[in-house]
């Protein structure tokens, strides 16, 4: 068995150490004499599995005690329905930042349950940088505020958090996650996809303030009211159950590496070589991105031309560096690099690069 490399954007890598760990507990968890995909969920291991893993999120993210932690099931496209549905709280309109392919598709459904307001749209740079919040034009009366802090597509990330004030801001942390500490008491609600930074897909987290909850429209479907998920403890129908359990081997495996702040310099470090080879490759390889606002979780860039494209994947392949083309709807090349990439990965695909462009520049 030889594992590769996997710079995939989603489902992406899981750390090895958790694989394993899941392999050996596979049969037989902890002499219960069954998989944790084979328990009831409101059997007394699944349900201490499933508080651990809450509790070690709360840690992770220092989750102030008045906000409730959710796991449910929908992915983030599910939660760009639930948002408007749950947040409007009889208020008309919610303002949205347009920062790219996700902000879109979560605006264009949000619009099926409210007046949305583009507050502030990339559309001029291309998406290829964050619109200054000093031309934003923020609602005062808005149910919330939504915005994308890492656009997993074209790789622009927020490095600083929207000030909004009393109006609770709402952010789709999907593809960055725990790659950074971040003040949970500035958000209203938060909420991520696993497949990126979590575990794997089937799963997705919300993290609301508990005065936001309970006001959802009378056509919201139960499992995503807020309300009723969170008096349930997220198991209103069942969760999950395995994906809940490998997101706490992550949450747990995070915890041992030190936490976010360990995270945060590992995966600056690691953004930051991938960069260096791209801005020192003597224009070979171009980032499109303006530069304070490259994405340390996602990061695109070109080549000097489209044919280099194939033979660049396909030699990359043979060196054990996989999934490296750009999404289909913008090509050139992308490398993901969330939490479970290895800095050597990332120093593999470095070396690779250097020597890529000498044979071909
Ligand atoms: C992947 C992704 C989504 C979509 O997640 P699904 O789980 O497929 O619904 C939404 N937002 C962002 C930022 C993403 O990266």
């Amino acid at each position: 068995m030889s594992r590769v490399f996997n710079f995939s954007a989603g489902p992406a890598m899981m750390p090895e150490e958790v694989l394993q760990q899941a392999r050996e507990e596979m049969l037989d968890w902890r002499g219960s004499g069954m998989s944790v995909m084979e328990m009831s969920h409101r059997g007394k291991e699944f349900v201490a599995i499933a508080a651990e893993a809450e509790q070690d999120l709360r840690d992770l993210l220092k989750v102030p005690a008045n906000y409730k932690v959710l796991f449910l099931q929908g992915g983030a496209t599910g939660q760009f329905g639930a948002i408007p549905m749950n947040l409007l709280r009889g208020k008309q309109s919610a303002d949205y930042v347009n920062t790219g392919a996700w902000s879109k598709k979560a605006i264009s459904e949000a619009k099926k349950y409210a007046k949305v307001n583009i507050v502030a749209s990339g559309e001029a740079s291309n998406f290829l940088a964050i619109p200054p919040q000093s031309e934003w034009t923020l609602d005062p009366d808005a149910a919330y505020v939504h915005y994308t802090p890492n656009e997993t597509i074209s790789g622009v990330e927020f490095h600083w958090v929207p000030e909004t004030g009393d109006v609770p801001l709402v952010a789709d942390m999907s593809s960055t996650i725990l790659s950074r500490p971040i003040d949970v008491s500035k958000f209203g609600l938060i909420y991520a996809g696993a497949q990126k930074n979590i575990g794997p897909a089937g799963l997705v987290i919300v993290i609301v303030r508990e005065d936001l909850i309970g006001q959802a429209l009378p056509i919201t479907p139960s499992i995503w009211d807020y309300k009723i998920q969170a008096d349930a403890d997220s198991m209103s129908n069942t969760p999950p159950t395995y994906t809940w359990y490998l997101a706490g081997l992550v949450f747990k495996w995070l915890k041992a590496k030190g936490g976010l702040e360990a995270m945060a310099e590992i995966n600056k470090r690691k953004a930051d070589k991938l960069y260096a080879a791209i801005d020192n490759s003597g224009g070979f390889y171009r980032s499109p991105v303006e530069p304070s606002a490259r994405s340390w979780m996602n990061v695109p860039f070109l080549l000097p031309s489209g044919e280099l494209e194939k033979p660049f994947l396909e030699q990359a392949k043979q060196a054990g560096l996989v999934t490296l083309a750009g999404h289909r709807s913008v090509g050139g090349l992308r490398a993901s690099i969330y939490n479970a990439m290895p800095e050597e990965g990332v120093d593999r695909l470095v070396e690779f690069m250097q020597d890529f462009a000498r044979r071909n520049g």
